[in-house]
């Protein structure tokens, strides 16, 4: 089985349904073993093409999220979960035919409901903030931790307020429209057949041109 054929299914499965597809249906689709599945689950997760559970299931394949994380993201016809605030607002950027989509969250501080309509042509209007926790260097260490720590906030106040709270050092704080752009073509080509991760020098470039800096992007 073609490692590539069976990212793809994976992929395309999460962007139709919003929800990941189980190994058997992946097995029949690709007229494949569970053993050949199951391996070729790994070598995508080696390749930080997905993130798989305790027993082997599929829980992420960025932009896409098994799991709740903190985020909803309707579109005309489907609900996907959010994986993460940077996850939230890539997927109408990534999924044909939803150029807006509704993103939903609750600030983790106070609990305020947020609601934004992103779609691509520009940043949705709003004071929020975004902060990440873990620096860009460590994002794979945990990658469910990461993105469940990657959160849209009322203000800095309440993020000040979260890291008093959780006894954690601030991360990084950016804006809406820094992370609409850091969204917006991070997971270009994704659901395309020959897919291929960024070289660093590439990502590095990229994070600059969103307006990202400093030591925690690794820049
Ligand atoms: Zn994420
Ligand atoms: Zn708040």
């Amino acid at each position: 089985m073609d490692a590539e054929d069976l990212r793809l299914a994976v992929y395309r499965a999460f962007a139709e349904t919003g929800r990941a597809p189980r190994s058997d249906e992946l097995a029949r689709q690709l007229g494949a073993g569970a053993q050949e599945v199951a391996e070729g689950l790994d070598e995508l997760a080696r390749g930080r093409h997905v993130a798989l559970g305790d027993l082997g299931q599929i829980v992420m394949a960025h932009p896409f999220s098994a799991i709740p994380l903190g985020f909803s993201v309707m579109g005309t016809r489907t609900l996907w979960w959010g994986g993460c605030a940077w996850d939230s607002f890539a997927l109408p950027h990534l999924l044909p035919g939803e150029d807006e989509a509704l993103v939903a969250t609750r600030c983790p501080a106070c609990g305020r409901p947020h609601a934004w309509s992103v779609g691509r042509q520009r940043p949705p209007d709003g004071g929020q903030v975004a902060h990440f926790l873990v620096p860009a260097a460590r994002m794979w260490d945990d990658v469910v931790h990461t993105c469940a720590h990657q959160r849209l906030f009322c203000s800095e106040d309440c993020v000040a307020a979260w890291l008093a709270a959780t006894g954690s050092a601030r991360g990084y704080v950016m804006d809406l429209g820094t992370l609409w752009r850091l969204a917006a073509h991070w997971y270009d080509g994704r659901l395309d057949r020959g897919y291929v991760r960024r070289e660093p020098s590439q990502a590095a470039a990229y994070l600059r041109g969103a307006g990202l800096s400093g030591s925690f992007w690794g820049l």
